[in-house]
C-alpha cells in the first residue's frame, strides 16, 4: 500500500508518501519562520493554512494511488492541528481511503525503530516541544522519564531569543558551543524526570553577568544532553533492553548523538538515530507510522478524529507491534 502522511502540529508544513513495497519515504515540507522571537501560534495556523495544498500537492504528483491518508492527531498548537486535520479528513473522503490518527510523538519514536530495524528498544525524544523516555511493555509505550516543565529544543530557543538570535535558536547553540568551554550550571534529574526551565534562568543569568556566550552555549549543551543521557542510560538498566533510538529536532545535534553513543558504546547497547530528515518535525514518520497502524485495521472514522493538542504517547493502545520480552 501506499500512505499519504499529513504532518501540522507546529511549525512544519509537510506532507509525504510512503509506499510499503519499497520502503521509499518522499518529503515534501514547507517550514514556518516567524520574523521575530518564538513561534507565534496564530502565524504558525497562518503558515499551515496556506502552505498545506502545495506540499501535498507536490508529493501526490505522479503517484499511482493512495491507500489511506494518515495525520498526526497531536500534540501540538491546536489551530495548527486543527488545519491540518481538516486537510486530512478532506482527502479521506475524496479520495474514499481510510484515515489513520497518527500520536505525533510516537511517529517520532517508531522511525527510529523502523529505520534501525531494532526489535524493543528505548527510545529518547528530544524534540521543540518535549523530552521524553520511552519503552514498550503491555501494549503500550510507557514514559519511563519526561520533563518536569519545557521541552528541550524550546528551552534552548528561549535562551537565544534572550541573546536576540533568530528561531530557531538549536543549530546556532551548537555551533557557538564549538567554541566554548565550561561554566557551571544546574543539572536538574529527579528520579526518572527531568526540569529544563532552572537552567535555562542560570544560563541567561550568566550571559547577563558577562559569562562568555560561548561558554554558556557549551555548558547547555553538556548539562541537558548529560541529564538526557543519564535517563536513557537508566531506561536501559531498568528495561534490560540492548537498543537505543533517538527522535526528535534536538536529535540532529552532533553533540547529543555523540554523547548518547559513547554511553551505549560503554553498556554494550546498539544505538541508532536516523538521518535529519525524520528527526524534525516531517509527514514521513506519519506516513510509515500510519502504514503500521492500516495493516493491523487501526483507522479511524471522520466523525471520531478530532484532534487532541495534549496527546499522550502512552493514551495509546499499540496494535501495529508484537508484546516482545525484554
Ligand atoms: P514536537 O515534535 O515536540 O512537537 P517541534 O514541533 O518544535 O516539537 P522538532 O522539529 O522535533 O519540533 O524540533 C525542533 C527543535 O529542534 C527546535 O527547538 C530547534 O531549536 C531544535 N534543533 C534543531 N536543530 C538543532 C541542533 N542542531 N541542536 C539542538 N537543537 C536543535
Amino acid at each position: 500500500p501506499t500512505v499519504l502522511g499529513i504532518e501540522g502540529t507546529a511549525w512544519a508544513a509537510s506532507a509525504a508518501l510512503y509506499d510499503t513495497e519499497t520502503d521509499e519515504v518522499s518529503i515534501s515540507s514547507d517550514a514556518y519562520q516567524p520574523d521575530s522571537g518564538g513561534l507565534h501560534p496564530r502565524e504558525a495556523a497562518e503558515h499551515m493554512r496556506e502552505a498545506i495544498p502545495a506540499v501535498v500537492e507536490d508529493v501526490l504528483d505522479g503517484a499511482d494511488s493512495i491507500d489511506a491518508v494518515a495525520f498526526s492527531r497531536g500534540p501540538g498548537l491546536g489551530p495548527c492541528l486543527r488545519i491540518a486535520g481538516t486537510a486530512a479528513r478532506a482527502l479521506a473522503l475524496s479520495l474514499d481511503v481510510p484515515l489513520v490518527g497518527v500520536n505525533h510523538m510516537l511517529a517520532h519514536a517508531e522511525i527510529g525503530r523502523h529505520r534501525s530495524g531494532f526489535d524493543s528498544p528505548v527510545c529518547l525524544n528530544a524534540s521543540g516541544a518535549n523530552a521524553h523516555v520511552l519503552a514498550f511493555r503491555n501494549g503500550r509505550y510507557r514514559v519511563l522519564g519526561e520533563t518536569m516543565d519545557t521541552g528541550i529544543g524550546n528551552a534552548l530557543d528561549k535562551f537565544t531569543r534572550h541573546v536576540d538570535w533568530s528561531h530557531p535558536g538549536g543549530p546556532k547553540i551548537e555551533h557557538a558551543a564549538r567554541d566554548g568551554e565550561y561554566a557551571e550550571l544546574p543539572y536538574v534529574v529527579t528520579g526518572m524526570d527531568f526540569s529544563f526551565s532552572g537552567i535555562m534562568s542560570a544560563a541567561k543569568e550568566a550571559v547577563d553577568s558577562g559569562t562568555r556566550i560561548e561558554d554558556v552555549c557549551f555548558s547547555l549543551q553538556e548539562t541537558t544532553f548529560a541529564m538526557l543521557a543519564e535517563v536513557a542510560e537508566r531506561a536501559l538498566s531498568l528495561t534490560s533492553s540492548t537498543e537505543l533510538v533517538l527522535g526528535g529536532g534536538v536529535g540532529q545535534n552532533q553533540r547529543l548523538r555523540a554523547m548518547l553513543g559513547e554511553m551505549c558504546e560503554a553498556r554494550g547497547v546498539d544505538f541508532f538515530a536516523p538521518e535529519a530528515r525524520f528527526l524534525r518535525d516531517n509527514a514521513g514518520m506519519i506516513a510509515v507510522l500510519g502504514a503500521k497502524m492500516l495493516a493491523a485495521g487501526d483507522t479511524i472514522a471522520v466523525a471520531d478524529s478530532r484532534v487532541d493538542s495534549g496527546f499522550r504517547p502512552d493514551q495509546v493502545p499499540v496494535t501495529w507491534r508484537e508484546e516482545t520480552e525484554v
